[in-house]
């Protein structure tokens, strides 16, 4: 499977995921005036536009050509669950091709937070996780990607002010279009999201790692650790055999030095595989004097996976135990507990029902 393949119906012109400078010289290009390129922009991204049809102030020949040449993606609902507990939603996105996607809505009181997905399916294989069951499908366009948010907030009716990229998929295997995702998120003519208050999490592609950074961005990256040593992590994610850990923390180090920006450190509790004292320790000392910040997630058990989550009481034990050292730790609040929570986990139950 060629993965850099990007299909649209018809193989028409993805204009959602343009940038306004691209649009504009698609136009040109067709002997339409630049201006027009601003309206179709404003349709796409602030007015939110479902169709060619839909921008009025477009000319009939003008709404007619690109409804010819070019494409705009829709996303269908295919499951939607609300948590009675935290009023976390979940939502499974049919799209134009059949394939299933899966996103997350999370309301905090400093504002909404939506997990994104950039690939339908994964092929990094880790071990615990439900996403990559099934293998990579495809990657998605930024444009699908974008909405996601855009669906979320049509659908709540709510404003998403975060946007963490930390759904379904290695969003660092699909980079082109989550660096152009990124950017149309962030741009102030379309999603309006502050860079700052987007998170792209990876399992540690160390040389995208490194191209991420040129890119500049000020968003934050997060890094699946989930191990202190490179042997445990070898069993739990694949993309150990790649990069050693010392390789991964070295291309984090670089990308913080050349964004300013802390890197955070997830790391998936699991009873009894690296959840103990000892564990913590190395993981102190393989941390010392970094800047940064330690997620640690209770891992969500995965019908087909045998992990099983850490207690309460370890999870704590480990977090007191970073900090003590001068380590900043949080354990990532259990959202949505009595709905499909786990990564991928709604994406697959959708896909067995169909
Ligand atoms: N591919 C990216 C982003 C997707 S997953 C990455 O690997 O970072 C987002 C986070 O959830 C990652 O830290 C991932 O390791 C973690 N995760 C996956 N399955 C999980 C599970 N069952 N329980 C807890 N965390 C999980």
């Amino acid at each position: 499977m060629d993965n850099e393949k990007i299909l649209t119906p018809a193989g028409k012109t993805d204009i959602a995921s343009l940038y306004l400078s691209e649009i504009k010289e698609l136009l040109s290009a067709a002997g339409e005036p630049a201006y027009r390129a601003g309206q179709i922009y404003q349709w796409i991204h602030e007015k939110r536009a479902a169709s060619f049809d839909e921008m009025t102030n477009l000319p009939a020949s003008l709404r007619r050509k690109l409804a010819e040449t070019a494409w705009l993606p829709e996303l269908t609902v295919a499951a939607h669950q609300i948590s009675k507990a935290d009023g976390t939603q979940k939502f499974a996105f049919g799209m134009h091709d059949g394939q299933i996607i899966e996103s997350v809505f999370m309301p905090y009181k400093h504002g909404n937070s939506v997990c994104v997905s950039s690939q339908a399916g994964c092929r990094m294989g880790c071990h615990f996780c439900a996403s990559t069951i099934g293998g990579l499908i495809r990657n998605l366009t930024a444009s699908e990607i974008l909405s996601q948010v855009y669906s979320i907030e049509r659908i709540t009716k709510e404003r998403v002010s975060n946007v963490v990229v930390m759904g379904t998929g290695e969003p660092l295997d699909n980079f082109d279009q989550v660096v152009r995702f990124i950017r149309l998120v962030s741009d102030t003519g379309a999603g309006g999201i502050s860079q700052r208050s987007i998170s792209v999490s990876t399992c540690g592609l160390v040389p995208m790692i490194d191209r991420l950074a040129e890119e500049k961005l000020q968003i934050t990256l997060a890094l699946s650790l989930h191990a202190p040593e490179d042997a445990l992590r070898r069993t739990m994610m694949p993309v150990a055999n790649r990069y050693t850990i010392e390789e991964t923390l070295a291309a984090c180090d670089r990308y913080f030095d050349a964004t300013g920006r802390r890197v955070s450190y997830e790391y998936a509790l699991i009873a009894g595989v690296n959840d103990t004292p000892e564990m913590a320790d190395r993981l102190i000392r393989l941390l010392a004097g970094r800047n940064c910040h330690v997620n640690l997630i209770p891992v969500n058990p995965v019908r087909e996976r045998s992990y099983r989550r850490s207690s309460r009481v370890h999870s704590e034990e480990f977090k007191i135990r970073l900090e003590k050292s001068g380590i900043n730790a949080t354990i990532r609040r259990g959202m949505g507990a009595d709905i499909d929570s786990a990564c991928g986990q709604l994406r697959r139950r959708v896909q067995e029902n169909a």
